[in-house]
Order: structure tokens, then C-alpha cells, then sequence
């Protein structure tokens, strides 16, 4: 727990986001993936049928506004997602829907969906940078670009995936599309150890291009690509002690080492829902009641670390109850 912070967050943050792993098939083993331990083949589904409870209580008359993130596995991989993304899409409820996808699926298959936002993620360990950019024009040709569009390369911690993200950034830059940088967790099977001398040696490759693209800006203010730590998705949150009120962003968070809650009270609003359908609480484990009454419920931190998504930073915590 920070020793001088009293409030971080925005008390009126009442915005839920669930998780969504919709399947547990994908093409990939990457070792820094943290659904490893229970991803299945490509042809073998589990569950393939519990998505229609979800969007039922996704549609529930005391279901609050959110926002969700479609993952899994790979989602493309599920039969019926065109029907899962229409679904949500039409949901007065759901506020903005982000898929997920490694682009190994024929993307041409896939439909234009009004609100819906691609992030197609490039795994470093399994996939060809050459074949990922030529499916980010066929999105763009099915009508997915602009804010639509939003390229995710996951940071692997070691040097000799660069030239890939070079060739990535190059390719965005030359066909306006965004493209941010994910830094990777550790995992049972992947240890991440960022050094000093990685990221110098990514900020010289990156300063190399003819086009830096928005977000990977060498400049201190917009850092933000390649310095540790900061995706330029995410939004800034408020900290206060006393009188003195800063706003970070995700990167000065982890630098300051905002990230110990434990005791104090919050809104946590991040849900995770699996494959099978089971809708449990990041932070407490705790289901989702049937009647969601304690969708919103303040608790006392019971975590010994706040994960790295600005949902839990905006969330707000305090030494006192939330009104
Ligand atoms: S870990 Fe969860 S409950 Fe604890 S402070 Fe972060 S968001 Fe709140």
C-alpha cells in the first residue's frame, strides 16, 4: 500500500468491462500465453454453446452499461461469432466491443460489424509479420480501420523478435493504421525480464524508422510505445494525497509503484467470463450473482498486487467507504 495516497481513481467510474474468453481452441502455444494450461486444438470445442447464457445475462434489465473484450483462445476460431459480435452490438447496454484476434483465421470470413473494434495481436513466438500486415489490409478492405483498427504487438522480452516489429510498425505507418505496444506478463512458462539494454536497443530500432508512427514518438511527453510499461491505449488516472492531485498515466503508475491496494476499499469492475460461461470477479473470485446485484459492490482489497489494466486504476479506491 502506497504510504501517502489517500484516493486513486474517479469515484463516479462506474464503467464495468468483462473479459470474455469465448473458446478455448487456438493455433498458437505461445509460452507467455496465459490460457496455455487449458487451450485445446484448433477442431476440438469445448463449450461451444455456452455463449448463449452469456448474451442472455448480458441482456439483463439490471445489467449496467460496459464493456467488453472478446478473447480466448482465438475467437475467430468460434462458430458462431459473427452471431456473438451482432448480438453485442445491439445490445443498448454495451458500450464498446474489442476483439481480440492472432489473424491466423481467414479474416475474410469475417462481417462488418457496426461498434465493433478489431485488435489483431501479433504473438512474436508463432506468427510471420509479412502474412499478418497483407490480413490487416483485407480488414481495412471489409471496412475495419481507422479507430476501428488497432494493431497490438506483444513485447517479447527478447531482442531478436525487433526486426519483426519494425517491419510491422513500418507497414501501420505506410497504411494508417495504429499500432500499439502490449507488454507481456509473467506466466508459468514465460518469465518477463524487460533490462535496461532491451529497451535501449528497441528505442534505437524504433528511432531508425522513416516514420515514427503516433504513439511510438520518441519525444518525452509522447514516449510511449517503447518506454517501459506505457501503451498509448490506455487513459490517465487521478491520484490524490491530501491537497495534491496528480495524473498519471499507466507507465508512472508502475514507476511509482502505485500498484498496492491491499485494505483499502473499492469498486472493483473487472469480470472475467469463461469459456463455459462462468462469470467471476478479477479481483475476489467472487461469481456473478444471477439477480448481478453485486456487480458493482465495493469491497475491501484483497489483493496483494492491482493488476496492470487502467479498468482497476480508474476504479476507485479509498480509505474510507465509496459513497
Ligand atoms: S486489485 Fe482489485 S480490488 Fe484491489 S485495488 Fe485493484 S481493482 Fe481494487
Amino acid at each position: 500500500m502506497s504510504d501517502f495516497t489517500e484516493h486513486i481513481g474517479y469515484s463516479n467510474y462506474k464503467t464495468v468491462t468483462f473479459c470474455w474468453d469465448i473458446t478455448t481452441s487456438c493455433q498458437y502455444r505461445c509460452s507467455y500465453c496465459y490460457a496455455l494450461p487449458w487451450l485445446t486444438p484448433v477442431n476440438k470445442f469445448k463449450y461451444s454453446t455456452a455463449y448463449k447464457n452469456v448474451l442472455k445475462r448480458l441482456s439483463m434489465k439490471s445489467m449496467p452499461e460496459f464493456n467488453i473484450e472478446i478473447l480466448g483462445g482465438e475467437p475467430l476460431l468460434h462458430k458462431n461469432i459473427n452471431t456473438i459480435l451482432n448480438k453485442l452490438s445491439t445490445n443498448n447496454k454495451c458500450r464498446q466491443i474489442v476483439l481480440n484476434t492472432n489473424m491466423v483465421y481467414d479474416v475474410m470470413e469475417m462481417m462488418y460489424i457496426e461498434r465493433v473494434k478489431i485488435s489483431p495481436s501479433y504473438h512474436p513466438e508463432s506468427a510471420n509479420p509479412v502474412a499478418f500486415c497483407r490480413k490487416l489490409l483485407q480488414l481495412k478492405k471489409i471496412g475495419y480501420h481507422d479507430n476501428n483498427l488497432l494493431v497490438n504487438i506483444n513485447i517479447h522480452n527478447d531482442t531478436r523478435y525487433i526486426d519483426d516489429y519494425l517491419y510491422i510498425l513500418k507497414f501501420c505507418a505506410e497504411h494508417e493504421i495504429y499500432a500499439g505496444a502490449n507488454y507481456l506478463n509473467n506466466t508459468p512458462g514465460y518469465k518477463c525480464m524487460y533490462t535496461d539494454n532491451f529497451f535501449n536497443t528497441l528505442y534505437k530500432a524504433v528511432s531508425s524508422l522513416d516514420i515514427i508512427p503516433t504513439g511510438w514518438s520518441m519525444d518525452k511527453i509522447n514516449w510511449l510505445g517503447v518506454s517501459k510499461y506505457r501503451h498509448p491505449w490506455h487513459d490517465d488516472v487521478r491520484v490524490q494525497s491530501g491537497d495534491d492531485i496528480k495524473i498519471y498515466n499507466m507507465g508512472e503508475i508502475r514507476d511509482n509503484k502505485l500498484n498496492k491496494w491491499k485494505g483499502y476499499k473499492c469498486l472493483p469492475l473487472l469480470w472475467q467470463i469463461d469459456p463455459d460461461g462462468k462469470i467471476i470477479n478479477e479481483c475476489t473470485n467472487e461469481p456473478l450473482k444471477l439477480d448481478n446485484s453485486n456487480i458493482q459492490q465495493q469491497v475491501v482489497c484483497p489483493c496483494d498486487e492491482c493488476g496492470w489494466s487502467d479498468v482497476h486504476y480508474k476504479s476507485y479506491k479509498h480509505n474510507e467507504d465509496i459513497e
